[in-house]
């Protein structure tokens, strides 16, 4: 299947709607609004800005490969999840980086 990497990013502050480039190694998990500056941050339980507002979900979404990024299923006991939610924001990138 064809990824698409370019997503429209809506900002929730501003109503502004920005193309932007995804990158298909990484999850882009922060995104400042280039015109009202605000730091957007996904939605609980999207890994990346795309998914939460973007036009078109990330490339590991696209393929389905969801696995790869933060999206790691949680077992049964949910540890996935407390992992990652106990990870300060700034640590969730390098936790995504560690984690390929
Ligand atoms: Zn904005």
């Amino acid at each position: 299947m064809t990824v698409i990497l370019q997503s429209t990013l809506t900002c929730p502050n501003c109503s502004v709607a920005k193309v932007e480039t995804m990158p298909t190694d990484a999850c882009r998990y922060f995104y400042e609004c280039t015109t009202c500056g605000t730091l957007l941050k996904p939605k609980h339980g999207d890994c990346c800005v795309f998914c939460s507002y973007g036009s078109v979900p990330c490339p590991p979404i696209q393929e389905g490969k969801e696995d790869d990024c933060c999206h790691a299923q949680p077992d049964s006991t949910g540890r996935a999840d407390q992992r990652r939610d106990s990870l300060l924001d700034a640590d969730h990138e390098r936790y995504c980086a560690s984690t390929k």
